[in-house]
């Protein structure tokens, strides 16, 4: 895969012409989106410059002008239009997230998303969803609902994608959703 470069030698000189910048996107909120430093940073102490910063890889030509923009087609998931599930794995062996397609590799890739900590960090989570998802079963085998119910919260947010580092708890819940569905019904 061809690793994006920073913005100078990337979308300004995609095309024939200079790029002008996407300054008709500058303040549209459907373009703003909340990000945390690890992937907005750009940060070069690593073999390979990483951080979204202000690049946008795409596929084919980056548009230049608002009428091009329906055609453009960026290689980072938008968190609200891309269903990351679609793109992205995770590894519950090596906590890593892999990219199942062009779009969720590139994403990996430019956010840096198997950086130092995160992949410690996923590893936790799915451990601890699934010995809370072991509790949650046996105290709902011995009739204990009232731990069942502590948690259930815990797990759903888990499996409904709320919880921070979902994409990793999620499977650890998967693996009893049988169970998860029966207990809920017998709460009601
Ligand atoms: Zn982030």
């Amino acid at each position: 895969m061809q690793w994006p470069e920073f913005s100078t030698k990337s979308w300004r000189t995609c095309g024939k012409r200079p790029h002008s910048g996407y300054y008709w996107l500058a303040y549209s909120w459907e373009n703003l989106l909340p990000s945390c430093i690890g992937c907005n940073r750009p940060d070069s102490s690593g073999a390979q410059r990483v951080g979204k910063w202000n690049r946008f890889p795409v596929s084919g030509k980056h548009a230049s002008r608002p009428a091009e923009i329906a055609d453009e087609q960026p290689l980072l998931l938008n968190p609200l239009r891309d269903d990351p599930a679609q793109h992205l794995e995770f590894d519950p062996e090596s906590g890593r997230i892999i990219g199942t397609t062009e779009r969720g590799r590139m994403t990996i890739l430019v956010l840096n998303l198997n950086r130092e900590g995160l992949k410690e960090k996923r590893r936790d989570i799915y451990e601890s969803v699934r010995l809370r998802s072991q509790e949650a079963i046996g105290a709902g085998d011995r009739g204990d609902f009232k731990t069942v119910d502590r948690h259930l919260e815990f797990l759903l947010q888990h499996k409904s994608g709320q919880a921070e580092y979902a994409m990793a708890g999620r499977p650890a819940v998967g693996r009893s959703k049988e169970t998860i569905r029966y207990m809920l019904q017998r709460l009601g």
